[in-house]
């Protein structure tokens, strides 16, 4: 087999290095997954002194009034507490999109994860719950990216995972691009059900997404938790998209 030929098998080319999806400049790093090992140096990752609402985790651009006091913007969100690994920018976005790809969460991002759950003492749960996806989103992706997440969460807290308790409802073909903010929070208000309520009456549940946007998808699973009696629930995603900045 020529040089030239081996360049451009496809099946060999899987495994040659690919270009970082953030500079588009350097190879990926193994550890980074998508992303070089420069591009991970500026993750927006969040640390313990990171200003950060208690309730939703939004970034807030000024402090609040006291220790209890939230950014307001979360008061009607049903969920107790969320919480990410950083910002939905960069080496994270670039890697939360690769998620949807391939289901491989890189060392780097796994090393993000357990540092934002060792930050944060309101992860101790009875369980953990994927958000789940829409049975054709199943179908054309082939695995839900939220599961991934949650098994490497479960791992590292040594925290069983109920992939079947919460059930998304089929999602309407209204849930599209034209649709203003209020519009899709209309339209996931009533998206999930519980399959078994008898599993979620007094239980502490860690619902887990990749981003958090607007919070309308992870309200509406925490809402229906909490309608089915669950006792707490805290939200982890890896990303906090720009959106929820104060
Ligand atoms: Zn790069
Ligand atoms: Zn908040």
């Amino acid at each position: 087999m020529s040089l030239f030929r081996t360049a451009f098998d496809p099946i060999l080319s899987v495994i040659l290095p690919e270009q970082c999806r953030v500079c588009f400049a350097r190879e990926c790093d193994i550890a980074g997954g998508v992303v070089c090992a420069e591009c991970w140096q500026k993750a927006q990752l969040f640390t313990k002194d990171t200003p950060l609402c208690p309730k939703c985790g939004a970034v807030l651009m000024t402090a609040l009034r006291s220790d209890s006091a939230t950014c307001n913007a979360c008061d009607k969100m049903a969920f107790d507490r969320a919480f990410a690994c950083g910002m939905y920018e960069g080496a994270i976005s670039a890697s939360v999109l690769a998620l949807k790809k391939q289901p491989v969460i890189a060392r780097h991002l796994k090393d993000a994860i357990r540092d934002a759950l060792a930050r944060n003492p309101f992860v101790k749960a009875d369980f953990i719950v994927p958000v789940p996806l829409s049975k054709k989103r199943m179908f054309e992706r082939g695995f839900n990216q939220a599961e991934k997440i949650a098994e490497v969460v479960s791992r590292l807290l040594e925290l069983p995972i109920n992939n079947s308790l919460l059930q998304r409802t089929i999602h309407t073909p209204l849930h599209r691009a034209r649709m203003d903010l209020r519009a899709r929070e209309l339209s996931v208000e009533k998206a999930f059900s519980v399959a078994n309520a008898d599993l979620v009456g007094n239980k502490r549940i860690l619902l887990v997404d990749d981003v958090f946007t607007s919070g309308a998808t992870v309200n509406s699973c925490s809402t229906v938790l909490k309608k089915n009696g669950a006792s707490f629930v805290t939200v982890f995603t890896i990303a906090r998209a720009v959106q929820g900045r104060y």
